[in-house]
């Protein structure tokens, strides 16, 4: 039993009430084995499903190679024998055997993210960004954006990890870009013993409804032939981030464009 008792007495010194509280903590106790329980049952079923994402995407990878091989060797080598629809019936095939392809690609990245150990160590995010505006100079100069960003701090990090938040952040923003060229600007505040990051854009922005949404695996706003993508980005974003014991989250307005934050410890 675990509680307190107040008593009261009156003016004769004799016990007027009682007042507080008393327990049977055994009945806390419990429940609190019962959440412990549920907790390692839930990191187990998490850790299976992740383990079969894995192991499926592996798997499907090489039934995959030969569709898609099969049906680009079909619309090359039988194209004058195939009449008009034939032809069009092979075209969808070797699309659908693309983007499948793309698909898996991306789930299996996902569910490598976090599979090995993560070593932290000082990363100077100058250097990330530089990579990433590298690897990406050809779209920005495409849709002639003008991206900024001041001075960027160290933080501790997986770099592999950085550079692939940067570039599907930045990425994004080079995609769902309204009619104007698009301006991204980034940016990084020290809040107690972590940065937060900021990345704004002038694009479409995103409805509030889903601002949670976005961060799941497979969910799009647009489909693929408006804007394309697999719908993991964001997803791949959120685990790197919660890997290294951070959060991120998105303010936007359609039609004024979004900022996606998040925090990293430095
Ligand atoms: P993908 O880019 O492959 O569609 P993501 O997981 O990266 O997948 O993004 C999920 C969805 O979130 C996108 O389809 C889009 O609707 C929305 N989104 C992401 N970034 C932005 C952005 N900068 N501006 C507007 N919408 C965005």
């Amino acid at each position: 039993i675990q509680g307190y008792l107040k008593p009261e007495f009156d003016e004769k010194g004799e016990l007027s009430s009682i007042t507080g509280y008393a327990q049977d903590i055994t009945i806390l106790k419990a429940g609190e084995q019962k959440l412990q329980n549920k907790n390692a049952e839930l990191l187990r079923s998490n850790e299976e499903l992740e383990q079969f994402a894995y192991v499926a995407s592996h798997d499907l990878k090489e039934p995959l190679r030969m569709v898609s091989s099969y049906t680009q060797l079909l619309s090359k080598k039988m194209e004058d024998k195939l009449d008009e629809e034939g032809r069009e019936f092979v075209k969808y095939a070797v699309e659908g055997a693309k983007r499948m392809s793309a698909l898996i690609d991306d789930l299996l990245e996902y569910s490598r993210v976090g599979r090995t150990e993560i070593r932290l160590e000082k990363v100077n995010c100058n250097n990330i960004i530089k990579e990433v505006l590298h690897q990406l100079r050809y779209k920005i100069v495409a849709c002639n954006a003008d991206i900024q960003y001041g001075d960027m701090p160290e933080v501790n990090a997986l770099p592999s990890c950085l550079v692939q938040l940067f570039q599907n952040l930045l990425s994004n923003a080079l995609k769902f870009r309204s009619e104007q060229p698009p301006i991204i600007r980034l940016n990084a505040v020290l809040e107690g013993n972590e940065y937060i990051f900021s990345i704004s854009d002038n694009g479409i922005g995103i409805e509030e409804r889903y601002f949670d949404r976005i961060f799941a695996i497979f969910q799009r706003l647009h489909d693929k032939n408006t804007f394309e993508g697999t719908g993991i980005g964001l997803a791949v974003c959120k685990k790197i981030v919660e890997v290294h014991g951070g959060r991120i989250w998105v303010e936007s307005k359609v039609g004024k464009g979004s900022t996606f934050y998040f925090s990293i410890g430095c």
